[in-house]
């Protein structure tokens, strides 16, 4: 059975770009492609995708980013992206004699015929899937911003570990950057001579400082709270 047949003629390389969509197994879906030289002797490249990963190759074709998808018997379709054009190609690397070099063909759409093709990509193997959003992630993102930006006078402050009542470094809070913070984050008699406590409290120290009980839940926030601050503004 199949449903759905799609072919593409390049004029200047002689080339046929098809596109189908079988059954294989009941319920198991492949959309082959298949380019095919029409000049005299010419050869015939396919390739067996699965119904991701023609929907990945729609997604390149869509956002302009290069595509590579290696088949099962390592034969490989891959997509790429020149000025106004977009280039298919396939690559037979399956049952090759020694020292015999892959066989390849290649096809370039401009335009329309662009979106034809992802048009018909989609049709055969559904249609794009987008991560859910997470809208109540991004409410809590903006209004933590927003109330750090008021305590520490920067909406994505770097956090580090902190030591309170406890001994044991298990309470985070924002890096201090106070304006004695140097003089303030400094153990004097410490034994062999004075050190840097980078993570004691001091006056200097913005808030908010929060106690988790656990050094290693500690860590962790602070290193979830760093990716935060290193992906961007909020
Ligand atoms: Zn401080």
């Amino acid at each position: 059975m199949s449903d759905g047949t799609y072919t593409y003629y390049d004029d200047d390389t002689a080339v046929e770009l098809a596109l189908l969509r079988k059954e294989v197994m009941p319920g198991h879906h492949r959309v082959i492609l298949t380019l095919h030289d029409l000049s005299i002797g010419g050869e015939r490249l396919t390739v067996w995708l699965t119904l991701g990963d023609a929907r990945r190759m729609a997604d390149a074709i869509e956002d302009g980013t290069p595509f590579e998808f290696v088949d099962p018997s390592d034969d490989v379709v891959s997509v790429e992206h020149g000025t106004l054009q977009t280039k298919i190609s396939v690559i037979c690397r399956s049952f090759l004699p020694d020292g015999e070099e892959p066989s390849r063909l290649s096809v370039r759409l401009a335009g329309v015929d662009v979106v034809l093709l992802l048009a018909e990509l989609r049709t055969l193997s559904g249609r794009r899937v987008a991560p859910p959003a997470n809208h109540a992630l991004d409410t809590a993102r903006v209004a933590v911003a927003d109330m750090l930006g008021e305590l520490t006078g920067n909406r994505r402050p770097k956090w580090r570990v902190i030591i309170t009542d406890s001994e044991s470094p298990t309470g985070i809070a924002p890096v201090c950057t106070g304006e004695r913070s140097d003089a303030l984050h400094t153990i004097p008699d410490f034994p062999g001579g004075p050190k840097r406590d980078d993570e004691g409290v001091y006056d200097c120290c913005p808030w908010p400082q929060i106690e988790t009980g656990s050094t290693v839940m500690a860590a962790y926030l602070v290193e979830l709270l760093n990716a935060d601050t290193e992906g961007g503004d909020a």
